[in-house]
């Protein structure tokens, strides 16, 4: 239980992906606080669940998309918790269409909630990491933000805008003791990825099978607990799908 004492933020936390991140790092020892867009019973059952590591869990409605949400769930997190070590920016949203068909209100959506989020939660809890002069920020982007995605226009470049904002942030950060990395997940089994084919793509990947949120939660773990001599790089977790 190397993370005993220490706080870690996850937006999205409520289901998927967040839901896996929650739980490891709640089992890692770190007390969490977690956001989620309007699913109150996943949250409050997710409460429940990571009791049984100990810790403290709080949960926050808190829409990622909107600055004032984003502020008060960081601001949340050090007046109840008393710092903050780890933030994991999770919470995304997917709004896919061709380029040519695309609304204007899909691209706004999805740049708003995958990337001004992440800047918002990252500006506010930078300010505490940098006093506190430690810190972890993990950003989850996509491999459609390193490889493109026909489809996915404006979610790709939310997600390759992630990877700019993330490099810039571990050389501003470093100096102060705080690390950013990306993790760029590939095909994963969630609510997100429900009515894809799951047996085509998973014949694609070299490790024949889509992953699982335990698998990116792993990477998160290793992220956030303290020690790597790792920031501002992005970490492929998808079976070897890009290979
Ligand atoms: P998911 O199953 O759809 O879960 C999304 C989570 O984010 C939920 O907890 C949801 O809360 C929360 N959320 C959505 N919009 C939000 C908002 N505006 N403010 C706060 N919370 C919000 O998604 P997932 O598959 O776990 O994906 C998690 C992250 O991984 C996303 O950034 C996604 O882009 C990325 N990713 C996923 C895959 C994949 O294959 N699944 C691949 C690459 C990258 P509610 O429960 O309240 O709705």
């Amino acid at each position: 239980m190397s993370n005993q004492g220490k706080v870690a933020v996850v937006t999205g936390g409520s289901r998927g992906i967040g839901r896996a991140c929650v739980m490891a790092l709640a089992e890692s020892g770190f007390d969490v606080v977690f956001s989620y867009a309007s699913n109150k019973a996943a949250a409050s059952q997710l409460e429940n669940d990571v009791k049984v590591f100990g810790g403290k869990v709080m949960s926050v409605q808190a829409n990622a998309a909107n600055q004032l949400e984003a502020q008060m769930l960081i601001d949340k997190a050090q007046t109840e918790f008393g710092r903050i070590d780890a933030l994991v920016n999770n919470a995304g949203i997917t709004k896919d269409g061709l380029l040519i068909r695309m609304s204007d209100e899909d691209w706004d959506d999805v740049i708003a909630t995958n990337l001004s989020g992440v800047f918002y939660t990252t500006r506010a809890a930078g300010k505490y990491m940098m006093k506190q002069r430690s810190g972890t920020i993990v950003n989850i982007s996509s491999i459609s933000g390193i490889y493109g995605n026909a489809g996915q226009s404006n979610y790709a470049a939310s997600k390759a805008g992630l990877i700019g904002f993330t490099k810039s942030v571990a050389k501003e950060l470093g100096s102060r003791g705080v690390t950013a990395n990306v993790i760029a997940p590939g095909f994963i089994s969630t609510d997100m990825t429900e009515g894809l084919p799951s047996d085509e793509i998973a014949s694609h990947v070299p490790l024949k099978r889509l992953g699982q949120p335990e698998d990116i939660a792993k990477a998160v773990v290793f992220l956030t607990s303290s020690g790597p001599y790792v920031t501002g790089q992005v970490l492929q977790v998808d079976g070897g799908l890009t290979l």
